[in-house]
């Protein structure tokens, strides 16, 4: 059984797709940055996992078709898909450049879009499959100097909830992910000023790391996790308490 897991050249990513190859799945390594994902899928197959690395921008239609072909040539349709892609981008409101807020949309929106939209129909097909979107807490609370970041994660559990009541009867569960800080380099690239704020508000006192948010998602792609539907999972050190 294969998954594909985007944006897994680093951290979050990196940490799900490693997870999941030790879950016992074979992965399909997606991110911009070619060389990223191809360290990442050779650390896999080094520790005698199955893993193929495909570069591509996912929020590019053609590219995200072209991924999508090549995963099921090489490992067969992916029965879990983890959409993780993401960047962030801090400015005030009045700052936000139009084109900054289109990429954040792009990327994190419709880059979840296109690359479910390329999966499902195998899995409808199958009659089973998992997908699980990386939200962000961000999207249920807001963030100074994020209103862009935030929204589109805002938007990804929407979605998530959307889909996963189109599509549970069918076989097919989705839910979302929403963490807290995590020690990745996008939050390291967040200002100082930022950070110490916030790891002063967590109850736990402490960011998260990469490998707590992969167990999660690989609780989410689980038989356990059968009753979760549409839900939205939060490790975020306490920051949010639903
Ligand atoms: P990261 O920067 O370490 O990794 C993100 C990866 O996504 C990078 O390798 C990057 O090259 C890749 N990527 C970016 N744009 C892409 C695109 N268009 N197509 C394909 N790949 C692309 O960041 P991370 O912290 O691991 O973030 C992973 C996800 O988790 C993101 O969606 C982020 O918004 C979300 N998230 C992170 C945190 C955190 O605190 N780190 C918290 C909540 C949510």
């Amino acid at each position: 059984m294969s998954a594909l897991v985007t944006g897994a050249g680093s951290g979050i990513g990196e940490a799900i797709a490693l997870r999941l190859a030790k879950d016992g799945l074979a992965v399909a390594v997606n991110d911009l940055r070619a060389d990223a994902a191809e360290r990442v899928a050779q650390g896999i197959r080094e520790a005698g996992g199955t893993a193929h690395a495909v570069a591509a921008d996912v929020s590019d239609t053609t590219a995200v078709a072209k991924m999508v072909a090549e995963v099921r040539s090489v490992l067969g349709d992916p029965a879990i898909l983890v959409n993780n892609a993401g960047h962030a981008h801090q400015a005030p409101f009045l700052e936000i450049a139009p084109e900054e807020f289109d990429r954040i949309f792009a990327v994190h929106v419709r880059g979840t879009f296109l690359v479910t939209r390329a999966c499902l129909p195998a899995m409808l097909k199958a009659g089973t499959g998992v997908v699980v979107n990386i939200a962000s807490q961000l999207g249920q609370i807001g963030g100074v100097d994020l209103v862009h970041y935030a929204g589109a994660k805002a938007a990804i559990i929407g979605m998530t909830k959307s889909l996963a009541r189109e599509v549970s009867t069918r076989g097919v569960r989705v839910n979302a992910v929403a963490p807290g800080p995590i020690n990745t380099p996008l939050v390291a690239a967040l200002s100082e000023e930022w950070k110490t704020a916030k790891r002063a508000q967590l109850p736990l006192g402490r960011f998260g790391e990469p490998e707590e948010v992969a167990g999660v998602v690989s609780f989410l792609t689980s038989p356990e996790a059968a009753l979760f539907v549409g839900q939205t999972l939060g490790p975020n050190s306490g920051d949010v308490m639903l």
